[in-house]
């Protein structure tokens, strides 16, 4: 794995593209026990070179049930994204989708190197569609979640729009959240 996360590390595939310039965000352990898959690191994962340190971080560690001990213990869990570097802004606001080129690269020559993998989150429409298929739109899927277990668990992306989501959803904070939480632990265990 360290190989693998030296060259993810080191990648400019794409960097005309990159308006900040390329640096790969990874968490990255052969042994760790859950794989999350998200989106694209933003400005702040950026300038920091840690991932999810945001309000979209603490989001998703509530959702998850797990304090920043365990979420940034390499040896338990693992991140992944969609795209390792910060893509830029779309010009009507909000993040860039992450750069296409970056999933089909290192996904295949880093998920092999998991030695112990119990579960794959997929956060977010970009990481659902690459890995479970774009027929079902991420609402159903995530309502469906347990359709994708034991291996994967659809998730939204924890944004500030995911609240007003999650407000017209209540399904989402009564059953999903609880089922997550399950898994987690599940997946965490001896
Ligand atoms: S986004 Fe991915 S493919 Fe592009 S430079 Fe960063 S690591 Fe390489």
């Amino acid at each position: 794995m360290e190989e693998a996360a030296t060259a993810a590390s080191a990648c400019t595939l794409c960097a005309p593209h990159l308006p900040l310039g390329p640096r790969p965000i990874h968490q990255l352990h052969a042994r760790a026990r859950i794989l999350i898959t998200s989106q694209a690191p933003g400005t702040k994962a950026h300038l920091s070179g840690i991932p999810f340190e945001d309000a979209s971080g603490e989001r998703l560690r509530d959702w998850l049930g797990l304090g920043r001990d365990i979420f940034y213990d390499p040896t338990k869990l693992a991140i992944l994204p969609m795209g390792l570097c910060y893509p830029g802004r779309l010009p009507r606001g909000g993040d860039c989708p992450p750069r296409p080129e970056c999933a089909p690269l290192w996904h295949p020559r880093v998920l092999p190197r998991f030695t112990d993998l119990r579960l794959r989150l997929l956060v977010g429409s970009y990481a659902v569609r690459f890995v479970l298929g774009t027929k079902v739109p991420l609402s159903q899927r995530v309502a469906r979640y347990a359709e994708a277990l034991p291996a994967h668990f659809p998730l939204p992306h924890p944004s500030w729009r995911t609240l007003v989501w999650a407000k017209r959803n209540p399904w989402f904070d009564a059953e999903v959240i609880p089922a997550l939480r399950r898994e987690v632990e599940r997946a965490l265990a001896d």
